[in-house]
């Protein structure tokens, strides 16, 4: 298949691209660099069937051939959205459409990744696909969240105007090797904290929770989720259900690392999110997937990872 993905130079969208040339695909990454990096795909740059462009979605896509399209191209991190609050609705609006009519013109397979944040402060525990939310408009957040619900909106209404092969899939906090240092959530951050023996920023009393999903769990989904028959204009969660404190966590990354760092409670986040947890039944059901790699597992593996990038191998495991 021709598969395009938008913001595919990012985390989550260089690790599909390459899984999906592994499976014998050929694949277009159409990325602006705004919070990706091209080094997160220079490994795959040299591949007959790999292509990089650089383009921004809030501009129309070119007409690539298109089989399959995952739209990807969003910040994620809150220091991301942070910093870039229009741009993030921006690409979440325009850039969806953009999106949309290039599947629509080749009727290609969609796939767009919204967020857990679509919940906003969850009333409702775990959060289930049926559930709608409890998002502040006006805050922080909202456009992060409000430009996720208009992306989600949109292709719902798309496909149902246009009869497009589309899905929305949740994702919950994923992390793992490429999930940069710089882009400030709590696994790099955490991580990055402790091979440096420098304090673990917890904000807050740390008793929010969350459930982390290694990265390799979720391109296995993804693909399930545009691939598996019967998932057309379906909502799916994706994300591990083992739901842990931010201090619990932080302290995993102290035993994990053989850190001798310390955890600090410091400001809380403004309008921070108190528990967060996925449902996975509907992606167990539909797609016959669950997540594989528990949360110990992944640390070690994204510690690896980013004692290279740091160039703080040795003396970690030396602490
Ligand atoms: P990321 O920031 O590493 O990747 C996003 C990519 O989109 C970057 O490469 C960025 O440069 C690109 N991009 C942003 N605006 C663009 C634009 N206008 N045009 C072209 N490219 C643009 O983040 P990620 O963690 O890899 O997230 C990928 C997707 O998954 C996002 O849509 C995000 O909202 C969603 N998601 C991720 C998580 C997670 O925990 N990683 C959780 C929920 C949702
Ligand atoms: N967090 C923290 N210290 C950090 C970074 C994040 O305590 O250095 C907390 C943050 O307040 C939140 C959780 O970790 O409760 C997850 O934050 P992240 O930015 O990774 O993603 P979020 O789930 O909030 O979008």
């Amino acid at each position: 298949m021709n598969i395009v993905i938008t913001g595919g130079a990012g985390f989550v969208g260089s690790h599909l691209a390459e899984a999906l040339l592994a499976a014998g695909h050929s694949v277009v990454v159409l990325d602006n660099l705004l919070t990706g990096r091209r080094v997160n795909i220079a490994h795959l740059e040299q591949r007959p069937r790999f292509e990089y462009r650089f383009h921004d979605v809030c501009d129309p896509l070119p007409d690539l051939p298109c089989d399959a399209l995952f739209h990807m191209a969003s910040p994620a991190s809150p220091e991301g959205y942070g910093r870039h609050p229009i741009e993030t609705m921006l690409t979440n609006s325009q850039g969806t459409l953009h999106a949309l009519q290039l599947a629509q013109r080749h009727n290609a397979r969609f796939l767009v990744t919204s967020t857990s944040e679509v919940y906003g402060d969850p009333k409702e525990h775990p959060q289930s696909e049926t559930y709608w939310g409890n998002v502040n408009p006006v805050g922080p957040r909202s456009c992060y969240d409000e430009g996720k619900r208009y992306a989600e909106a949109l292709t719902y209404n798309y496909s149902q105007v246009h009869r497009l092969d589309a899905r929305i899939v949740r994702i919950f906090n994923t992390y793992g090797p490429r999930n940069s240092p710089e882009d400030g959530r709590v696994v790099p951050n955490f991580i990055t904290q402790a091979l440096r023996g420098q304090p673990l920023t917890v904000y807050g009393d740390g008793r929010q929770t969350r459930s982390f999903c290694y990265v390799a769990d979720l391109v296995e989904g993804l693909q399930r989720a545009l691939f598996t028959a019967g998932t057309q204009g379906e909502v799916i969660n994706l994300g591990n259900p083992a739901e842990f404190t931010v201090l619990e966590l932080a302290n995993l990354v102290v035993r994990v690392t053989g850190s001798r760092s310390e955890v600090r409670q410091v400001a809380a986040r403004p309008e921070e999110i108190a528990q967060r947890r996925p449902d996975i039944s509907k992606a167990k059901r539909l797609l016959g997937w669950e997540p594989a790699i528990a949360l110990d597992d992944g640390l070690a593996r994204t510690a690896a990872w980013l004692g290279e990038e740091l160039g703080l191998k040795a003396s970690a495991a030396e602490r």
